[in-house]
C-alpha cells in the first residue's frame, strides 16, 4: 500500500505561561506514523494522552500555543513528497481539505448556525476550487449528497433544524466533497446515541472505500477500533506505545495499557466486571520518569522507573515499548 501521509519523530507541545512561569506540555512526543492509501487506521488511547493534538499535526493546524518543535510530516501526493511544515502556510493552506480533511467532534463549530447548509457548501467549494461558480458549487453539493445517500432536502435546512446525528453526516459530506486523499476523524461519534454512532462510522467507512482513499479514526472507543479499523496505533502520555495490525494487536497485545484497554470491552453473553486500567493518565506537564505508565502498571521492574522503554519488534507490523518485550 502507498504511504499517503508520513510522520517521522513528531514532538508538538504547548507552550503555556502559568502564573507567570513558562510550562511546556508535551502532548506529542516522538511520534512516527505513516498512513496508508486504502487503510482505516485507529488510534486509541484515553483522553488527554495526545491523540487529537497529533491530529492537528496531521492535519497542518498547528497553532500557538501548540509548537511543532521537532519531526516532520510529510504528504506524498503522487510522487511528491511535501514536507508540510517547511512550506509557507499558503501552501499548507492548500492541502488542507483538499489532500487531507478533518471531522471534527463537534459538527457546531464547522457548520456556521446563521447560514443554510447550501451556503455552506457554496462558499466552501467555491473558496478552494478557484473557478467554480456558486451555481456549478451547488451542483457539486447535491451530486456528492447523492452519492453518501442523504437528502437534498437537508440544504435548504439552518443547521439547528437537523438533529445531531445529521449535522455530523452533514459535516462529514462537507469534509469529503472535495475527495480528499485522507480523511482524519476526531472522536467524529461522540455525544451521538448508539444507532447514529453505528449509521456515521458506516458512512465514514463507505467513503474511505469509495474514494478509495485513508481514514484516521480516534476514538477511545475499542469497539469501533475492533470493527472496523484494519491498523491500530494506541498512544499514552503523548507517545505511541504499541502499533500493528487491529487484529494483531487484539489477538496479542504486548503492552499492559493495550491488554486493560482491551480487557474494558464488554462481552456478549459475559457478565464478570469488566477491568479499566488502574488510576488515570497523567499529567503531560508532569510525567513520571522512565516508562509514564509505571504508577499503573502492575508488572512494573525497577527498571521502568527509570529509563524510558525503547520500542521492540514484535513481527515484522507489530511493536511495542515495553521492557517486558525486550526478551
Ligand atoms: Fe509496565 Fe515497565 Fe512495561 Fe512500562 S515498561 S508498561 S512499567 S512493564
Amino acid at each position: 500500500m502507498k504511504t499517503l501521509i508520513e510522520a517521522k519523530k513528531v514532538k508538538a507541545y504547548y507552550v503555556l505561561e502559568i502564573f507567570g512561569k513558562q510550562r511546556t506540555v508535551r502532548a506529542v512526543d516522538e511520534v512516527d506514523l505513516d498512513v496508508l492509501e486504502g487503510s482505516i487506521h485507529g488510534i486509541a488511547g484515553e483522553s488527554g494522552c495526545g491523540k487529537t493534538t497529533f491530529l492537528k499535526v496531521l492535519f497542518a493546524a498547528v497553532e500557538p500555543p501548540l509548537r511543532m518543535v521537532d519531526g516532520k510530516v510529510y504528504y506524498v501526493d503522487g510522487t511528491k513528497a511535501i514536507d508540510l511544515y517547511s512550506v509557507e502556510e499558503s501552501e499548507r493552506k492548500r492541502f488542507r481539505w483538499s489532500f487531507a480533511s478533518y471531522v471534527p467532534q463537534g459538527s457546531m463549530s464547522v457548520l456556521n448556525p446563521v447560514l443554510k447548509i447550501k451556503d455552506t457548501f457554496r462558499d466552501f467549494i467555491s473558496s478552494h476550487l478557484k473557478g467554480k461558480n456558486k451555481n456549478e458549487a451547488y451542483e457539486m453539493a447535491k451530486e456528492h449528497l447523492k452519492e453518501l445517500g442523504l437528502p437534498f432536502k437537508i440544504l435548504d435546512a439552518y443547521p439547528h433544524q437537523l438533529s445531531g446525528g445529521m449535522r455530523q453526516r452533514v459535516t462529514i459530506a462537507l469534509a469529503t466533497v472535495l475527495k480528499p486523499k485522507v480523511i482524519i476523524a476526531d472522536e467524529a461519534t461522540t455525544a451521538l446515541d448508539v444507532v447514529t454512532q453505528r449509521a456515521v462510522i458506516q458512512l465514514l467507512k463507505d467513503i474511505q472505500t469509495w474514494q478509495h482513499s485513508a481514514l484516521v479514526l480516534v476514538t477511545h472507543d475499542m469497539g469501533v477500533h475492533a470493527n472496523i479499523t484494519n491498523l491500530l496505533s494506541v498512544m499514552y502520555a503523548g507517545k505511541v506505545i504499541e502499533e500493528g495490525r487491529t487484529e494483531e494487536l487484539f489477538d496479542n497485545p504486548k503492552h499492559p495499557y493495550t491488554q486493560y484497554l482491551i480487557k474494558s470491552l464488554p462481552r456478549f453473553g459475559d457478565r464478570s466486571k469488566r477491568e479499566s486500567p488502574p488510576g488515570s493518565p497523567p499529567s503531560l506537564l508532569n510525567l513520571p520518569s522512565g516508562c509514564a505508565f509505571h504508577p499503573r502498571c502492575p508488572f512494573k521492574m525497577q527498571k521502568c522507573e527509570k529509563e524510558q522503554p525503547t520500542t521492540f519488534k514484535v513481527s515484522e507490523s507489530h511493536k511495542v515499548a515495553c521492557w517486558l518485550a525486550e526478551g
